[in-house]
Parts: structure tokens; C-alpha cells; sequence
């Protein structure tokens, strides 16, 4: 089966069509500035990217080039639009009601609509990707996967924050935790590369990217995770400021004359180690910045790493131990220099880093001395093939 995979944004849409049996990307691309003016990129194996500006007043218009792109004589990979046997949908909030992928039926996505509150960004766009191919391709059918339901078997320790309960109770506030296709996908992939079963295992995934997570997995299951509510919490990030005191809040709005919304403005989009250093919030500029003898550079990096090292702490702790350190995601994945960092906190775990297998970018690989009692692994991330995979199972 063909599976196209969709990953909505307020005004942008990726996508990725999967065989599923080989496991091959057979396109992918991206329509950027929808409702602004329309720029697609599309990438069919095998053949020349093509990149075309074109009005995209909506999605419903950018799935509608999408997939006259995949079907197209000279840049297309499938002759008709019949061979597309399912489309996945990422969905970033499931709330508490799913616990696992579903198959997208009328009830769903009112469900889905009703976790709009929670996610306001970006579940309201997800749901339009989700109405904009179902107008389009009305006998596919689709399947939701949530970037919060991998999370759903953390016990309520974990999940409760130390807020008035009715808060819980009234208005469903309490930890969620995001990324949970990665986490899912690299704890899995961990165990399978090293020949164990994720039921015996303790792994720690590091998906350290623009936005980054830790996650704590004992025995296949996510137990804790960094992210909250929303992914505001956890370690800084590109632009997030990742867990502050919360009084920081009301001190920051009174002293810069700030409305809440502003504040949390800054929080999202000004904070992070884009926000420390003054300089970028990609990690590749902070390096060569840090090169150049740029402090703040630097420090944006040691602040990153050592909040990294201090979650894999606190959740070798909870989980009694642990037995593997994963890296992922374009940092975790491509930046040996993090690595080592965060690995340097970890001697006490027995966990010894082998500096020219950390070398790896990009690729699988054990990364820590043969004598090491924790292992570090760098495992990438796949989020569209996981998606895929749960579509087909699904069905
Ligand atoms: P992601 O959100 O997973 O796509 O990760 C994006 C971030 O990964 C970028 O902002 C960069 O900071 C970082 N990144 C990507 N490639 C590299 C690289 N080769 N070296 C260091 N950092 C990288």
C-alpha cells in the first residue's frame, strides 16, 4: 500500500508518500505560505526537485497540488490517485482521550476539535489538513497519530503538576509530553538494533532538535517526558525557554511593561538558547559563533546541555537505573560536540563516550566505549515512516 503521510501547519504542510511494503519514500515536499502567497517544494525519488510559487489561498488548494504534483507526468511517482491507499495525519494533541492512533471518523475529529484548547496552534491545523483531504480524496481512508499518545502511560505522579486538583479535573491540566512518534519510534529502534526486546530495556531518548524532549522508556512504555501541557516546558530550546520559575512570568511583564501574551511571546519565540546567546537559535551558528570566541554562544550551548544532562539524571533516578542513552533528532542526530557535553555528566552511570564513533552524524551507531555499563546510541528519528507504519497497521 501507498501511504500519503500529511503533517499540517498553520501555513504549511508536509508530506511524504510511502510504499509501505518497502518501506520507500517514493516523494516528499513541503507547500510553505499558505494563505500568504504559495510556495511548493516537491521532491520525487529518482527525479529533479521541482520548487513552484502558486497561489495557495487555502489548504484544501496546497493537498489539491500536492497531489496533482504526485500524479503528474514528469515530476510524479504514481499514475493515478487510486494507488494512495491511506493517508496518516500527524496530530499534535490527543489529550487523554487517545491513547493510540485512530482511524479518522466524524466522531474523531470532533474529539480531535474538542482538544483545540489545548493545542491552539496547532491542532486547529491538523484538523484542516485532515477536512481538506477528506474533501479531496473522500474513499481514502485516514488515520490520526499523536504526538501526545505515546505519553499516555505515564502514572499520575508523573503527569500531575502541584496546582489546585480541580484544575486537573475542570480544565485537564497536567503533563502530556510531545514528540511521542519519535520517542516511540527511537526507544523501539534502540532495543531492535541492539537485539533486545523494549520490554527488558530502560532508555532515555534525547530528541534534541529545534524543539527538544527527553523522555524516560521503561519496558517499551513512557513513563515521564519534559514537555508539559504544552512543549513550552522541559530544556531550553531554539526559542523556548524550556521550565523557569513561573514568577518569572509576572516579574518579566511588570518590569518590560508586557501584556501576558506578550510575555509568553517571548517565552515562545524569543527565549531558548536563541535568547541566551543573541545570536541564532540554530545550533550550527551557535557553534561557529562559539568558534569565534562568541561567550554567550558558548554558553547557550553548556546551558543546553548541562539542562539535557540534569532531565537524564532525574530520570535514571525515577526509573531505578538505565541502560541506554539515545540520541536523536537534528541535534541528538548531527552535533557530536552536544553529545559529548551531555555525555561528560554521565561517568557516574558507567557511561564512557568513544570520541571517534561520536563522530557519527546522521547515522545509527553505538557510540560509547565497549566497556561502558550505560550505552550512548545515536538512533534518527523517522517520524513520517512511524506515522506510515501505524496507518497500516490501522487498516
Ligand atoms: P529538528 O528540529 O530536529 O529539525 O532540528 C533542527 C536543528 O538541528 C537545527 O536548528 C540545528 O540547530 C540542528 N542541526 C541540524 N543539522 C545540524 C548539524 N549538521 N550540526 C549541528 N546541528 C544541526
Amino acid at each position: 500500500m501507498k501511504v500519503l503521510v500529511i503533517n499540517c501547519g498553520s501555513s504549511s504542510l508536509k508530506y511524504q508518500l510511502i510504499d509501505s511494503v518497502t518501506e520507500q519514500v517514493l516523494a516528499k515536499g513541503l507547500c510553505e505560505r499558505i494563505g500568504i502567497d504559495g510556495r511548493l517544494t516537491h521532491k520525487p525519488t529518482g527525479k529533479n526537485p521541482v520548487q513552484i510559487s502558486v497561489d495557495m489561498p487555502n489548504h484544501t488548494t496546497a493537498v489539491g497540488l500536492v497531489l496533482k504534483e504526485l500524479t503528474d507526468e514528469a515530476n510524479g511517482v504514481i499514475s493515478s490517485l487510486e494507488e494512495i491507499g491511506a493517508v496518516g495525519h500527524r496530530v499534535v494533541h490527543g489529550g487523554e482521550k487517545f491513547a493510540a492512533s485512530v482511524v479518522i471518523t466524524p466522531e474523531v475529529i470532533a474529539d480531535i476539535e474538542a482538544c483545540n484548547d489545548l493545542a491552539p496552534l496547532h491542532n486547529p491545523a491538523n484538523l484542516i489538513g485532515i477536512n481538506a483531504c477528506a474533501q479531496l480524496m473522500p474513499h481514502v481512508p485516514m488515520v490520526a497519530v499523536f504526538d501526545t499518545a505515546f505519553h499516555q502511560t505515564m502514572p499520575e505522579k508523573a503527569y500531575l503538576y502541584g496546582l489546585p486538583y480541580e484544575y486537573y479535573e475542570k480544565y485537564s491540566v497536567r503533563r502530556y509530553g510531545f514528540h511521542g512518534t519519535s520517542h516511540s519510534y527511537v526507544s523501539k529502534r534502540t532495543a531492535q538494533i541492539l537485539g533486545k526486546d523494549p520490554k527488558d530495556l530502560k532508555v532515555i531518548v534525547c530528541h534534541l532538535g529545534n524543539g527538544s524532549s527527553i523522555c524516560a522508556v521503561d519496558g517499551g512504555k513512557s513513563v515521564d517526558t519534559s514537555m508539559g501541557l504544552t512543549p513550552l516546558e522541559g530544556v531550553p530550546m531554539g526559542t523556548r525557554s524550556g521550565g523557569i520559575d513561573p514568577a518569572i512570568v509576572e516579574f518579566i511583564a511588570n518590569k518590560e511593561d508586557l501584556t501576558l501574551e506578550q510575555t509568553m511571546n517571548v517565552l515562545n519565540k524569543k527565549s531558548g538558547v536563541q535568547g541566551i546567546s543573541g545570536v541564532s537559535s540554530d545550533f550550527r551558528d551557535l557553534q561557529a559563533g562559539a568558534d569565534q570566541g562568541n561567550k554567550r554562544c558558548a554558553l547557550a550551548r553548556d546551558v543546553f546541555a548541562y539542562s539535557v544532562a540534569k532531565y537524564v539524571g532525574a530520570y535514571a533516578a525515577v526509573m531505578n537505573g538505565v541502560d541506554v542513552i539515545s540520541f536523536t533528532a537534528g541535534v541528538g542526530e548531527n552535533d557530536p560536540d552536544i553529545r559529548k557535553k551531555v555525555c561528560s555528566y554521565l561517568g557516574y552511570l558507567g557511561l564512557w563516550l568513544d570520541e571517534e564513533k561520536n563522530c557519527v552524524r546522521g547515522k545509527e551507531e553505538i557510540i560509547s566505549t565497549a566497556q561502558s555499563k550505560t550505552l550512548a546510541m545515536v538512533v534518527p528519528t523517522n517520524e513520517e515512516l512511524a506515522i506510515a507504519r501505524e496507518t497500516v497497521a490501522l487498516l
